[in-house]
C-alpha cells in the first residue's frame, strides 16, 4: 500500500492528532521527541475492507511509521488516540518485533492472504502485558481490551518473552475481544497489508532514539518523581547494559582475531639451508596471520577533549588487546583529510593532527589500501561526516560513536561509547 502524508486528512482531523500527540507529549514530556519520531502515514478507510477498524489500534511499523485510519481518528477522542501513540511507541522503543518468538515469524507468507495467527495474538497479548507499566499512571487511561497483566492471571513486572512463555500453558485465548486487538508490524515483526513503502527509520537512528528517551527518562525522574515504574526499568536496562561499550569493541576485535587466525594459509617458502636434505621438494609451512587492524581518530573541530582522550584510551584498549609492540595496528588522524599512518607500539608513539572540517570517507579510503589491506577498521568519531555509500570490500568496520546524536551507516556495526562520567564503565 502506498500511504499518503497527513496533507491527506481534513484540517478537523489533522488538528485532532496534532492535539493528540500535543496530549500524549504533555502525559510524559520525556518521550517528546521520540514521539516526534514516529512518522505518521493516512491509510485512507477505502483501502481496507473493514472501514478502517484494523487501524483502530493505530499500529506503527518497525521502521517507525504510525498509520492513521481516517474514520479512527474520527470515532476516537484525543485523549484515546493520545493512549495509543504512546502504547505503539512503547512497542517500538523496546523492540518487541526484534524479540518475537520463531513460533510467531513461521506465520503466513507476505503473499499470502493476511490473517493474523493464534501464535500472533498472544505474542501481542504478552507484549502488551510488558509494556502495561509503562503506561500506568495518573492521566492516562488504557482501553478495556488492551492485555494487563492482573487481567491476564499473570505476575506484574515481567518482560514480554516471558508471558509468552507464561500463555503457553494455555488451552484458550483468554479474552477473543482482547486478542483480536493488532498492534502490527511494530510488535510482532510481520506484515500488514496497510503498511507502506515509505523509507523506514534507519536501526540506528532508532536505537539512538532509544538512547536519548531513556535519558530524557532519568533526567525527568531526578526532579519529578511521576515516571511510572516501567519506563524507569526501561530506562535502567538502556543507559547500564550489561554487555557495555568496551566490551563489545572488544568482542568485535576478537571476532576478527578469530576469524583471521582461524583463516589457515599454506605457503611455499624457500626451504632454510638445513631442510637441503631433500634436494628438489619444497615444504608448504603453516602460516598463521595475526589480525591488522586500522583505527581512524577523527581529529576535527567537532571533536572536544574529553573526545579525543576517550579514543586515545580506545587505541590504547586495542594495541593492549592485540598484544603490544606487534605493531599489527595503524591509526590514521583524519578531519577533512588523511594524516600520516602511524604504527604505534603504545599510544605514547602517537601524535594526532586535525582540527579542521570532517570527512571520515577519507580515512576508510585511506585504511583500504594500506598494504597489507585491514580485516578491521576502527572509526572512532562523533559521526558528524559524510560515509561512504557501501562498506569497504573484505573489510569489517566497527564505529565507536562518541555523540549518541552522530550519523552512523548501517552497513557497520556501531559502538556507542558513553560519556565519561555519565554511565559507568564496567
Ligand atoms: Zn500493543
Amino acid at each position: 500500500m502506498s500511504g499518503l502524508p497527513l496533507d491527506a486528512l481534513s484540517p478537523e482531523l489533522r488538528r485532532k492528532w496534532a492535539a493528540a500527540r500535543v496530549w500524549a507529549a504533555h502525559r510524559m514530556p520525556y518521550l517528546a521527541n521520540a514521539l516526534l519520531t514516529m512518522d505518521p502515514v493516512v491509510v485512507p478507510d477505502t483501502e481496507l475492507t473493514d472501514d478502517g477498524a484494523a487501524l483502530r489500534r493505530f499500529p506503527a511499523d518497525t521502521g517507525w511509521h504510525i498509520h492513521l485510519s481516517p474514520a479512527e481518528l474520527e470515532r476516537q477522542s484525543v485523549p484515546q488516540i493520545g493512549f495509543w501513540a504512546l502504547h505503539q511507541l512503547a512497542h517500538l522503543l523496546r523492540e518487541h518485533a526484534a524479540q518475537v518468538p520463531a513460533a510467531v515469524t513461521h506465520g503466513p507468507d507476505a503473499d499470502e492472504p493476511p490473517v493474523r495467527t493464534p501464535e500472533q495474538q498472544v505474542w501481542n497479548l504478552a507484549a502488551d502485558a510488558e509494556l502495561h507499566g509503562d503506561l500506568s499512571t495518573a492521566g492516562l487511561e488504557a482501553p478495556a481490551d488492551v492485555a494487563a497483566p492482573a487481567a491476564l492471571g499473570l505476575p506484574g513486572g515481567e518482560l514480554a518473552r516471558r508471558y509468552w512463555t507464561l500463555l503457553q500453558d494455555r488451552t484458550e485465548l483468554p479474552d477473543p475481544a482482547m486478542a483480536a486487538g493488532d498492534c502490527g508490524n511494530g510488535c510482532d515483526g510481520r506484515p500488514r497489508p496497510w503498511n507502506c513503502d515509505w523509507p523506514p527509520l534507519s536501526r540506528t537512528s532508532a536505537q539512538l532514539t532509544a538512547l536519548e528517551a531513556a535519558r530524557r527518562v532519568r533526567e525527568h525522574q531526578r526532579t519529578r518523581d511521576d515516571v511510572p515504574g516501567g519506563w524507569r526499568r526501561w530506562a535502567d536496562e538502556i543507559l547500564e547494559p550489561r554487555v557495555n561499550w568496551r566490551r563489545q569493541l572488544a568482542a568485535q576485535i576478537r571476532r576478527t582475531i578469530a576469524d583471521t587466525t582461524g583463516r589457515v594459509d599454506f605457503t611455499y617458502r624457500r626451504p632454510s639451508r638445513r631442510a637441503g636434505s631433500v634436494p628438489g621438494v619444497v615444504l608448504p609451512s603453516l602460516r598463521q596471520p595475526a589480525p591488522v587492524i586500522a583505527m581512524l581518530i577523527d581529529t576535527s573541530g567537532s571533536m572536544n577533549d574529553d573526545m579525543l582522550g576517550q579514543c586515545l584510551a580506545e587505541v590504547d584498549a586495542v594495541l593492549r588487546a592485540v598484544g603490544i609492540g606487534r605493531r599489527q595496528v595503524t591509526v590514521i588522524s583524519v578531519d577533512a583529510r588523511v594524516y600520516r599512518a602511524q604504527n604505534p607500539r603504545t599510544i605514547a608513539d602517537l601524535t594526532l593532527g586535525g582540527g579542521g572540517g570532517t570527512d571520515i570517507r577519507a580515512g576508510i579510503e585511506a585504511a583500504t589500501v594500506l598494504r597489507p589491506p585491514p580485516d578491521l577498521i576502527v572509526a572512532l568519531t562523533d559521526g558528524h561526516t559524510l560515509w561512504p555509500d557501501a562498506p569497504p570490500p573484505r573489510t569489517r568496520v566497527v564505529v565507536g560513536l562518541l555523540d549518541p546524536a552522530g550519523r552512523v551507516p548501517d552497513w557497520a556495526t556501531t559502538v556507542v561509547i558513553s560519556e565519561p562520567g555519565s554511565e559507568e564503565v564496567r
